[in-house]
């Protein structure tokens, strides 16, 4: 019989391709957050997995490097809240978002639940401890492994080509996890990568010595050419984003760090924030950075973190999504490989768990886009905020993710946040 004849199971919908036996029984490409989270969790569930990374450990990533405050709890529950800390992580009890015209409301997150508050840590160690503890959970790690192609057999997914150094190789595994960011190879090659017309913003970030006035929260500003994030990090750095429209970044008349700078600049209470500080290393940038995949779930893979779907950073759930992915993740991929079944109908589970954890949460996010695209909206509702203490403090928890969104979304709330 041929081996790569399909067979049929009895209870699924159509069985594996018999292939070559696996190498691994799941093989995830990413060493993000998501990638590790998810390694680390089925490693410990009992399975042998295979994490490749393109990249060589610690390695830098355009971000605001802010944790949010479910964010930071999601780490403590994987075991590396004391890492975290003994890294510098800084930890933030509050948001001031600044209107454009002036008004500046404070996401209190302690205020909304006592004890509860963001971490400032860059990516550069975050992402090295989480792999670390990837590594401990007894994940096999291979970096500067980049994958190339997603191998398929009638359909299913079973495995992957990536070139290790610099040889290509075919690794076989039961189930393919992409976890591999925003410009995920695996979705892109899976053919499901879905266009978003808006929002169409770049993210450029750097990291500054010196900032002044930020002590126990981050700041945001938003100004009629984009916004601003500033969060602080471990040894005194700080984290200074701009987030722009893509095509006013890919359309400047200078260098990318003059419109960096001169953005920054624009915005006066930010240039105040930077007049004694310095500049350390590199602009990185990311855009436009809207996207999301069609499906996260098929024959033989998933996918978690931004390779499933990302907005924008004004919120900040980026990682506590990839976070909260992974434990959404892992479950349902050991219970299939268990099952021996891995086929998009054991997965659908992982599916109807995101939906029932991201969607209200992903609603509140294109309402916040809404208002931070219109100057004269994000005054009004800033001010209302500020106002009305109780509005302030459930969004404070919903965007911390951990208060229910439906909250930010009942009629009552949002009737007094737009009630003059
Ligand atoms: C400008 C900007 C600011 C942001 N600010 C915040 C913030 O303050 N807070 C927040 O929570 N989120 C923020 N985000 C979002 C956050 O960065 C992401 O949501 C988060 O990193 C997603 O984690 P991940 O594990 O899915 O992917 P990533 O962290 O992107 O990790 C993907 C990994 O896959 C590897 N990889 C990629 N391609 C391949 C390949 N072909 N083969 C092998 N390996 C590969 C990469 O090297 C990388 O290590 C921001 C994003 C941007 C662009």
């Amino acid at each position: 019989m041929n081996p790569l004849s399909r067979t049929r199971a009895s209870g699924a919908s159509h069985s594996a391709p018999r292939t070559a036996s696996s190498d691994y029984e799941v093989i995830v490409v990413g060493g993000g957050p998501g990638g590790s989270a998810t390694a680390t969790l089925l490693a410990e569930a009992g399975h042998r997995v295979l994490l490749l990374d393109k990249a060589s450990f610690p390695r830098h990533k355009a971000c605001s490097e802010y944790v949010n405050p479910d964010g930071a709890r999601l780490l403590r529950e994987l075991g590396v809240g004391d890492e975290v800390l003994d890294a510098g992580a800084h930890r933030m009890e509050a948001m001031l978002v600044h209107a454009p015209g002036g008004k500046r409301f404070l996401a209190d997150f302690a205020g909304s639940e006592p004890g509860r508050a963001a971490l400032g840590l860059s990516r550069y160690k975050l992402d090295h401890l989480l792999l670390q503890r990837a590594v401990a959970a007894g994940v096999e790690v291979r970096q500067r492994a980049h994958v190339r192609d997603v191998l398929r057999d009638r359909g299913w997914v079973v495995g992957v080509e990536a070139t290790v150094g610099s040889v290509r190789q075919t690794i076989r595994a039961r189930l393919v996890v992409g976890a591999d960011g925003h410009h995920s190879a695996v979705t892109r090659c899976l053919g499901l990568d879905a266009t978003m017309r808006w929002p169409r913003r770049t993210g450029l970030v750097a990291h500054y010595r010196r900032v002044t006035g930020l002590d126990d929260r981050g700041e945001m500003h938003v100004a009629r050419h984009g916004y601003a994030g500033l969060a602080p990090l471990e040894d005194g750095l700080t984290d200074v984003a701009l987030v722009a429209d893509a095509a006013a970044v890919a359309a400047r008349d200078g260098t990318l760090e003059h419109f960096f700078e001169e953005g920054l600049a624009r915005i006066p209470e930010v240039e105040t924030k930077l007049s004694g500080a310095e500049r350390v290393g590199g602009i990185r940038g990311i855009g436009p950075m809207a996207h999301r995949a069609r499906r996260v779930a098929g024959d033989g893979f998933l996918l978690v973190g931004d390779a499933a779907s990302f907005l924008d950073p004004f919120t900040g759930e980026g990682i506590y999504e990839a976070l909260r992915g992974a434990r959404l993740a892992a479950p349902v991929a050991s219970a299939a490989l268990r099952a021996g079944d891995t086929s998009a109908r054991a997965l659908a589970p992982y599916r109807v768990a995101r939906r029932r954890a991201f969607t209200a949460k992903r609603q509140v996010c294109w309402i916040v886009q809404l208002f931070v695209h219109s100057p004269i909206l994000m005054d009004y509702v800033t001010d209302r905020l500020d106002r009305r203490t109780d509005l302030g403090r459930t969004l404070a928890g919903v965007l911390g993710d951990f208060r229910p969104a439906q909250q930010a979304l009942s009629p009552a709330f949002l009737a007094r946040l737009l009630r003059p």
